[in-house]
């Protein structure tokens, strides 16, 4: 590849399209908001779905960046008020996705990542099927999913084995998504997750601009040259 070819972005007309709601779920410790994180820094134009938990916020962990970090009552207020778009117990927490930001983004054409769980991705599934591309990530093997959550070292002894003893019945789900992603190596892992939503863009289905764009080209009398 050049120079020019590297740095000129490619040419293509615009097409109105719906948003994409990118749906992440893996056993915890596979790497899925690792892939998150990088898919989001990357790609400017998918925003994260910010969700609410009733878990203690992890040291690395920023109030309102990775999730609004509330006490039971506030959460069953938000869940009984229908502010919450899905919600699930986890590992002995609560969980949520708002709604609104949810309803803004879909509503502008803009496209959203959700990292959550099988529960979840199930409800959005449900809820709006036509939106959601879904994506299970698998650890290459159980040793490393162990060595991955201790090397993460955010979690005490007791919460790694609950979510090491979960991760069984978690990754029984993974048949009900769309794409199974194998995360070994980071960067093959990242590559796939890329391709996905290039593609997923590009569906004929959501690219609802592209009736205006066959009408008027078909209006149209070419001149000859
Ligand atoms: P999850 O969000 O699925 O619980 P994380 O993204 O927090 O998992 O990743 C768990 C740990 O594994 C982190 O320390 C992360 O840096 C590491 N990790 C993620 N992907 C890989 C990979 N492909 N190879 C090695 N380590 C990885
Ligand atoms: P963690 O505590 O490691 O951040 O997340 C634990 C699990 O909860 C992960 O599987 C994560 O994807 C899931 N999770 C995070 N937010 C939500 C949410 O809003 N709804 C649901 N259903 N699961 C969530």
């Amino acid at each position: 590849m050049n120079a020019a070819t590297a740095t000129t972005p490619a040419k293509t007309i615009p097409i109105a399209r719906r948003g994409l709601m990118l749906v992440i779920s893996s056993p915890s410790g596979a790497g899925k908001s690792t892939i998150a994180r990088t898919l989001l820094e990357t790609d400017k134009g998918i925003g994260l779905s910010v969700s609410v938990t009733t878990r203690p916020r992890r040291p690395s962990e920023i109030e309102g960046v990775h999730y609004d970090f509330v006490t039971k009552p506030q959460f069953e207020r938000l869940r009984d008020s229908d502010a919450l778009l899905e919600w699930a117990e986890v590992h002995g927490n609560f969980y949520g996705t708002p709604r609104e930001p949810v309803e803004i983004a879909m509503s502008e054409g803009r496209d959203m990542l959700f990292d959550i769980d099988w529960q979840g991705a199930q409800q959005l599934q449900d809820k709006m099927a036509a939106d959601v591309v879904s994506i299970f990530v698998l650890p290459p093997t159980m040793t490393e999913l162990q060595s991955r959550l201790h090397r993460r070292a955010e979690d005490t002894e007791e919460v790694i084995r609950t979510r090491l003893a979960n991760s069984r019945s978690e990754i029984a789900h993974w048949g009900e998504y769309d794409y199974v992603i194998i995360n070994d190596d980071l960067t093959a892992a990242f590559d796939a997750i890329q391709s996905i939503v290039k593609a997923e863009r590009l569906r004929r289905d959501r690219r609802h601009g592209m009736f205006d764009f066959v009408r008027k080209l078909l209006d149209e009398e070419p001149v000859l040259k």
